[in-house]
């Protein structure tokens, strides 16, 4: 062969591992920590949204708070800018209940009591209920989930609470607690999801006592997390359902697959569907100003920043969690 020839094959081979930065270095610590350090320089100053204010406690946040975080399966985890800064997880403590109620009642029973279409309406909305022959239509907004948590184990609120927050700190690898202020506050003001609640009970689609489920609920959405522990908990995800840092099976990768599903239809709720064509993975957003995004097999993300659009969720997490994605070349699709 002419030099020429080992030249153009050399520059090929270099243009391909540049294109893919993933592949390019081994290990990857400088590849996924300098995408997380653009990702926090490119929207850093990027102040468009509003915090949630429905719930009083969440419009007193610092909405500058910005913290990027990635686990990889292999528990390695990458960080920038606020992700030890406590927020509270809102709606994405759903996916977590949604996984022990699999994991107590076994899937079916999320798709017979409660539904996994999506809603294509906001998050808290009494329409969907309405307009849907089987009521309670999906694990991730505020009526299924509300209703998944008077599905669980347990016959008053102290025993649901209490196995149901050791679940959680088991998927963050440590004690969580709850913002007692963000409790109070959403507690005083949410009429609008015991109404919720109490619709489902006149159509049969709730399992409890509303007061006790309710407050279990309101407790869930009032847990305190970083961004980092945000990351880690969606790790378990990532790596199938064991987790990364401790090599424990929390989850069957069958109930998996099918977090994966619901996050993938409804995460973002009515603008999943743009989400998934932009962005390509499952994800959950919470109205404290948190994100998590899953890649199987390849990462989990975490990003928080409070500012919120109109469906409630995150301005600035959504597109550093594309631009990471893209980055990672990480669509699922
Ligand atoms: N706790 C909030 C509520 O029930 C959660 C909503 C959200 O994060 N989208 O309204």
């Amino acid at each position: 062969m002419k030099l020429t020839n080992y030249l153009v094959i050399f520059v090929q081979l270099l243009v391909l591992t540049c294109a893919s930065p993933v592949l390019a270095k081994s290990p990857q610590q400088p590849v996924i920590q300098s995408i997380l350090d653009d990702a926090y320089h490119k929207f850093k100053n990027d102040t468009s949204g509003k915090n949630a204010d429905y719930i009083p406690a969440l419009a007193k946040v610092d909405s500058a708070y910005f913290g990027l975080v990635v686990v990889t399966p292999h528990g390695k985890i990458y960080t920038k800018g606020d992700v030890n800064q406590p927020f509270s997880i809102q709606s994405i403590s759903k996916v977590f209940t949604l996984a022990l109620a699999m994991e107590q009642k076994g899937p079916q029973t999320i798709v017979d009591k409660i539904g996994v279409n999506a809603t294509g309406l906001a998050f808290n909305s009494v329409t969907a209920i309405e307009l849907n022959k089987a009521r309670s239509v999906n694990p991730l907004v505020n009526a299924g989930a509300i209703a998944t948590v008077s599905l669980l184990d347990g016959n008053n609120e102290k025993a649901k609470w209490s196995a149901l927050s050791a679940w959680y700190d088991k998927f963050a690898n440590r004690k969580l607690s709850v913002l007692e202020d963000v409790y109070k506050s959403e507690s005083d003001t949410n009429g609008h999801n015991r109404a919720i609640a109490e619709l489902l009970t006149s159509y049969d689609r709730f399992y409890g006592d509303v007061d006790i489920n309710l407050a279990v609920y309101t407790r869930q959405c009032s847990v305190a997390v970083t961004a980092k522990d945000l990351a880690v908990m969606a790790s378990v995800l990532a790596n199938n359902g064991v987790h990364p840092l401790t090599d424990k099976r929390l989850m069957s990768s069958d109930n998996v697959s099918r977090v994966l599903a619901v996050m993938t239809t409804a995460g973002l709720y009515e603008n999943s569907g743009q989400w998934a064509y932009q962005v390509g993975l499952p994800a959950k957003s919470g109205v404290g100003g948190g994100i998590i995004a899953v890649s199987p097999g390849k990462f989990a993300v975490a990003v928080f920043s409070p500012k919120l659009d109109s469906a409630g969720n995150s301005i600035r997490a959504q597109k550093a969690i594309d631009f990471i994605a893209e980055k990672l070349h990480a669509n699922i699709f």
